[in-house]
């Protein structure tokens, strides 16, 4: 018999909100934003014979206009593909200790497959009652430490000094702080990362942006941090960043005022969503993020879930302990919230 199998990397892969092919849908389940990118991506042309050869290795255009924009220097910045990519490479950079990496119980589950992958040990840690993060609970030995802030899936963020507590009483490992959805409310933890040289704060194009499918993340910290991301990048896939990613982030970055009057808008619907779903029962967990995370004093999720699906409505629901009576909603156009809060009306 043979024994190939027995050398298998074998992993239990994390599996994405669905991507249904049928367009006539009401798409609330996977954080993408209503309102595409700015008009300055969709006008610039691309010259696609230049596709012949090698992009830009160091992805110059785009980390310059990242820096750029976030006051940082170039060497600052690690662009990877999606902030998947790049955390994934900061897993295998920075997390190689015996010691085990810490992250919260109710949090982005991408986390725990990582580490999985790349073999590292890891203690996920309970959030309180409330779903907050207990920042003395991350004041202890560990090979490293990552949380999202807002996290995910409950949307809550933490202020900067409560980020700052846990940098600061873990000056021995690597703290990685996710803020894929800071823009949406916060304080981002970027004014820290010349003041500790063990804070990587990870940042998407896919939801304040509007890009998803683009797929570029990046992460700033100090430059010896950002050093030794390149090297390990460097050593796997030199060519990450596709030319037309590199000139369309480009391109983003330069459109401020779209930029901040599409996050405007989806914070004010989120606002206005949050008022209109408590008239029907529903509670919400805080959110600064382009999502709520709700749940009902009587109707279960999983059947509001399944009934939503049957009209075309389609949100996240986690079969997990602690969250199985939460929807996870993200926030789209007024329109499309109008449709779902009809619906829930229909079902109270
Ligand atoms: C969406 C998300 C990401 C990944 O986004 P990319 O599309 O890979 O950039 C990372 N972390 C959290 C918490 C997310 O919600």
């Amino acid at each position: 018999m043979s024994r190939w199998e027995d050398n298998v990397r074998k992993v239990v892969p994390y599996v994405p909100g669905e991507q249904p092919k049928c367009t006539d849908i009401i798409k609330l389940n996977t954080n993408e934003n209503p309102y595409g990118p700015s008009p300055k991506v969709m006008e610039k042309t691309i010259e696609l014979e230049k596709l012949r050869l090698y992009p830009d290795d160091k992805a110059t255009l785009l980390v310059e206009a990242i820096a750029d924009y976030h006051n940082v220097k170039p060497s600052q910045v690690f662009v990877g593909v999606g902030s998947d990519d790049v955390i994934a490479m900061a897993f295998m950079t920075f997390f190689n200790s015996d010691k085990e990496i810490l992250f919260p119980d109710i949090t982005y589950s991408f986390y725990d497959v990582w580490a999985e992958l790349f073999r590292i040990p890891y203690k996920r840690i309970a959030v309180d009652d409330n779903f907050r993060i207990k920042r003395e609970d991350y004041y202890c030995e560990n090979g490293g430490i990552i949380f999202p802030n807002p996290n995910a899936p409950t949307g809550i963020v933490e202020s900067l000094d409560f980020v700052e507590d846990i940098v600061k009483n873990n000056t021995d490992s690597c703290v990685i702080v996710d803020e894929a959805y800071i823009d949406f409310g916060g304080e981002s933890a970027l004014s820290l990362v010349d003041k500790y040289d063990n804070l990587l704060v990870v940042r998407t194009f896919s939801k304040s942006r509007s890009m998803a499918g683009i797929r570029i993340g990046y992460a700033i910290g100090c430059e010896k941090l950002i050093k030794f991301m390149n090297d390990v990048k460097f050593s796997y896939n030199s060519y990450t960043m596709n030319m037309p990613s590199i000139i369309l982030g480009a391109e983003s970055i330069a459109d401020e005022e779209y930029f901040r009057s599409t996050v405007n808008k989806v914070i004010e619907t989120r606002e206005y969503f949050v008022e209109e779903i408590a008239k029907l029962g529903f509670t919400c967990l805080p959110s600064a993020a382009n999502f709520v995370f709700m749940t009902h004093e009587s109707l279960q999720a999983k059947e509001i879930f399944e009934k939503a699906k049957e009209n075309k409505i389609y949100v996240r629901y986690f079969n997990k302990p602690r969250i199985d009576n939460y929807l996870r909603v993200t926030i789209g156009t007024k329109e499309q919230m109008d449709t779902f809060i009809e619906f829930l009306k229909s079902l109270v």
